[in-house]
């Protein structure tokens, strides 16, 4: 027998939250660390557009325009371009579960979390993990590369391009030929290089790369363009086992995106479409301005903001500027202070954002991230400013 309504309202024993009949309240925030970044009004817009089904025509065309803007910011012709429905790490989770099968050998540089990240997924699916290992913001030679590849025999290797917790740009120049001389797949991290610093997914021979939304290309969190090109799919699509994940299964994303070649879209998952209308907006942003031009602004703004660290008496915690990241610049931590009271005293003071370290540069680094719409000298030196003020104000504990 069917209760009636009323005594199923009646039967509602917990109260709504007091907090849910407060208004949402956000502040306003220079977001001026590692991610996610300001998102300028237009992309903002772009996500607050009617939802639309995400199996409408209309969507398609917009995940169409996803995958060419993709193609331009990764320089690629693959074909085999789309977007996660989820963050950075969606992307990593994809590239290791759908190309590597258990007990392969996988080999992942680690001068960072990243790496780190990379070689705990690998290893919980079961691959064989080899790693090479450097402090945060060191960087591994082609010898060093290559004398791992023919120790370790991998089917993958991994390197972080934008090492956003050490404030790393790696070399990645011959990197591509050495995986082929291997017969192993290259997968690059470009979450916190995209758009900032210079990286040719095809003429560098990367075989799967993969970035995030939030930081230089100023969507908000949540979606992931990923690339894949021949060799990867070769190995992707010739496994003998299913890859552990369903919602990261490439065999159904890759016909969510229409790259099966298959005539009909089924449905697999619900995509983020709110996420997808700022993402696409972001790529047009980009596409507007020109790789080339960003890729300049990016190295100017950061000299700029180099300059004045250095004439504030901080030290840079990457010495070699050819080394540095553009996109998020690390700050030896300044002797005799507490970085945490340095970052809360910005927060509070100047509703700015810097962060500390991640993994191993917890307690080593100051971040500041200045990226896309955030990228400017005017930023610079708003957050030269906060910081001047900071060193001025917070106490030194140590002699
Ligand atoms: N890789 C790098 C280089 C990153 O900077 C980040 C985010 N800070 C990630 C991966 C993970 O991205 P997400 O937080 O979007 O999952």
């Amino acid at each position: 027998m069917c209760r009636k309504l009323s005594n199923l309202i009646s039967s509602v024993t917990i109260p709504p939250p007091a907090c849910m009949l407060l208004p949402l309240e956000v502040p306003n925030r220079y977001l001026f660390g590692p991610g996610p970044s300001n998102v300028p009004p237009r992309v903002l817009a772009a996500g607050g557009r009617p939802i639309i089904g995400h199996l409408h025509h209309e969507m398609y065309e917009i995940m169409n325009d996803i995958k060419k803007g993709i193609q331009y910011a990764f320089q690629t012709n693959n074909h085999m371009t789309l977007a996660m429905s989820g963050s950075g790490h969606a992307a990593m989770e994809c590239a290791v579960f759908n190309v590597v099968e258990p007990g392969e050998s996988v080999l992942v540089s680690v001068n960072g979390v990243w790496g780190e990240r990379v070689a705990e997924i690998a290893e919980r699916m079961g691959a064989k993990v080899h790693t090479l290992v450097k402090a945060p913001g060191g960087y591994f030679t082609n010898e060093e590369i290559e004398k791992a590849l023919a120790k370790h025999k991998p089917v993958l290797f991994f390197l972080t391009h934008g090492e956003s917790s050490a404030g790393l740009a790696h070399p990645i120049d011959g990197i591509g030929d050495l995986c082929r001389k291997y017969d192993c797949l290259l997968l690059v991290d470009s979450v916190a290089s995209l758009g900032a610093a210079p990286l040719l997914m095809d003429q560098q021979k990367i075989d799967i790369l993969y970035t995030g939304s939030q930081k230089a290309l100023n969507a908000p969190p949540g979606t992931a363009p990923i690339s894949f090109n021949d060799r990867a799919c070769h190995k992707m699509f010739n496994r003998k086992t299913k890859p552990v994940s369903y919602l990261f299964d490439m065999t159904h994303l890759s016909n969510y995106w229409g790259n099966d070649g298959k005539p009909a879209r089924d449905y697999h998952h619900t995509g983020p479409v709110s996420g997808f209308l700022a993402l696409r907006e972001s790529l047009a942003i980009l596409a507007e301005k020109g790789l080339e031009n960003s890729w300049r602004h990016h190295k100017e703004v950061a000299e700029y903001l180099w300059k004045g660290l250095e004439d504030l008496g901080l030290k840079l915690f990457i010495k070699d500027k050819d080394l540095r990241l553009p996109s998020v610049t690390t700050i030896t931590i300044p002797d005799g202070y507490e970085w945490k009271e340095l970052l809360a005293y910005m927060i509070k003071h100047h509703q700015l954002e810097m962060t500390g370290g991640l993994g191993p540069s917890i307690g080593m680094v100051i971040r500041v991230g200045l990226m896309g719409y955030n990228c400017s000298t005017s930023n610079a030196d708003k957050a030269l400013a906060a910081l001047s003020d900071a060193l001025k104000h917070c106490p030194k504990r140590k002699a």
